[in-house]
């Protein structure tokens, strides 16, 4: 039987310490800040619980777990991960970034590429896979904080003498473990996930920046990790004035580290930059949590386009050809991004008795959806016009009857209810324009990293030499000119 939604219900609230609006909080999940999310991650549970076949596989010890923890052997396999993150992301119409099926792929990537980790240092390997069949066989949900704080970017954290901790760092070194300080600057999810897998993307320099290559993974309640949320999207808010605010707020917190000891059995890298990079790009890593991505984005974008069509049917302005034409853009889009979902699982590459995507691939698919998303939201209010806006206040106004009776004249609409309108205009303006969904283009922008930084890396994989190869084979009969 897999983790049910009552199970994750009872270890969510561990006693992690979470400040927010003032307040340090250690039973989170009724808050109404974060309530919304936690449900919403319970029902993720129930789902795979109710649908083993599709979300679920057997390891050998006859656990029956999420198919995100599942080593890629047979294609089928990587097809089949991918379907049940497809299926997930479909439950919160893409609205829940880092759901669970997210950094266990990250940890199931480095897995197929143990031999990276051995040949770094055989201890760190050792206690990467102990930690991974630990969280794998209680089909853990982990997050990550892989980002250092913004701060000053331009000097790297050894280079800020007057403030060394500003940064998570190591301090010291114990027989027990390692002593680490400072900060990570975003953790998402970090309220309702178990555990936190910790490392860093941002260019590190040997010799200046050593005592920040770090990766490690600790309980979000150990002791001295301090949650620091944001402002919540989510309390206060009904499921009738902001239907996705409401259930889908996943919270992203900087996560500070007040020297908290993380015992030697949970390092995987300790002071080395390269390797920190190599953690996540050589190995499988970056292209299976991505891949869950790209599924995620996936059932966002169908969301987001039949929104699109049914608003547009409910101002009567669907059928007009240039709002069909944007329309038509629109599908367009979701379906390029579904193709290139596809892509990776149908084309993969082999590694050892691995198949995973492709890297090139994959960088690429971050790029594009990089800049596809703020077009889509723009698309999007095109079409909205006003019409987002032009709302009653709250539902409250629906109990005052002479308030209710003029929103019944008003809101018309020759297909739909007034109220039926005002639902419907109401979430979409959850999903594009409230805070809730400025977050997510702030979120499609930056999960995977800035986009110079995503071109960069389609820039070192891309085959240049073929390409240019082919170009210059236009003048194969150049040397007769000569
Ligand atoms: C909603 C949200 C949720 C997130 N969740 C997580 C999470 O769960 N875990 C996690 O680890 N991280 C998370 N992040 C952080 C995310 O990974 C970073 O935002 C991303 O890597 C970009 O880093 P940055 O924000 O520090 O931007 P910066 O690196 O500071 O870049 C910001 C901008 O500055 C410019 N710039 C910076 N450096 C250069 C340069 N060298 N050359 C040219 N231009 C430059 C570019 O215009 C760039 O877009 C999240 C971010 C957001 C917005």
């Amino acid at each position: 039987m897999s983790r049910t939604g009552k199970q994750y219900l009872s270890a969510v609230d561990d006693g992690r310490e979470v400040f927010i609006n003032g307040e340090c909080i250690t039973r989170h999940s009724q808050h109404p800040a974060f309530r919304g999310a936690v449900e919403s991650v319970a029902q993720l549970y129930d789902y795979q619980a109710s649908n083993p076949q599709e979300m679920t596989f057997e390891t050998d010890q006859g656990l029956q777990i999420s198919k995100a923890w599942e080593l890629p052997e047979r294609a089928e396999q990587l097809v089949g991960r991918a379907h049940a993150s497809l299926a997930w992301a479909r439950q919160s119409m893409g609205w829940l970034g880092r759901s669970p099926d997210h950094v266990s792929a990250a940890l199931a990537g480095m897995m197929t590429h143990l031999e990276v980790f051995e040949a770094y240092s055989p201890d760190r390997a050792a206690a990467l896979k102990a930690y991974f069949e630990y969280a794998r066989d209680r089909d853990l949900y982990l997050t990550y904080t892989i980002v250092n704080p913004q701060g000053d970017r331009s000097r790297s954290p050894g280079e800020h003498e007057r403030n060394l901790y500003h940064t998570l760092g190591v301090v010291k070194e114990t027989d027990a473990g390692i002593i680490v300080k400072g900060a990570k600057m975003l953790g998402t999810a970090a309220v309702l996930a178990d555990e936190l897998l910790v490392g860093v993307q941002n260019p590190l320099k040997a010799g200046v920046d050593d005592r920040y290559a770090l990766s490690f993974a600790m309980p979000l309640n150990a002791p001295g990790i301090r949650i620091l949320s944001r402002n919540s999207y989510a309390e206060g808010k009904n499921s009738f004035d902001h239907p996705l605010s409401s259930r889908f707020d996943e919270n992203d917190a900087l996560i500070y580290f007040d020297d908290v000891l993380v015992p030697w059995e949970r390092v995987f890298v300790y002071r080395d930059t390269a390797m920190c990079r190599r953690q996540f790009h050589g190995t499988a890593a970056e292209v299976l949590m991505d891949t869950q991505s790209l599924a995620r984005l996936t059932a966002k974008l169908h969301f987001l386009t039949g929104l699109a069509q049914r608003m547009t049917e409910i101002t009567g302005v669907s059928d007009f050809p240039a709002v069909r034409e944007i329309l038509g853009e629109l599908a367009c889009n979701t379906l390029m991004i579904e193709g290139l979902f596809k892509a990776l699982v149908h084309c993969p590459v082999q590694h050892g008795k691995y198949q995973v995507p492709d890297k090139k691939h994959l960088y690429m698919c971050q790029a594009v959806a990089q800049t596809v998303y703020p077009k889509f939201i723009e698309a999007i209010r095109k079409l909205a016009g006003g019409g987002v806006i032009m709302l009653p206040s709250s539902i409250h106004d629906l109990s005052h009857p002479q308030a209710r009776e003029l929103i019944e004249q008003t809101q018309y609409s020759s297909i739909a209810t007034p109220l039926e309108r005002v639902q419907l205009m109401k979430l979409a303006w959850d999903a594009i324009g409230s805070e809730f969904g400025s977050r997510h283009l702030q979120y499609e922008m930056f999960y995977s990293g800035p986009h110079f930084v995503a071109l960069s890396r389609v820039h070192s994989e891309y085959d240049w030499e073929a390409a240019k190869e082919l170009a210059v084979s236009a003048l194969a009969d150049a040397s007769t000119y000569q």
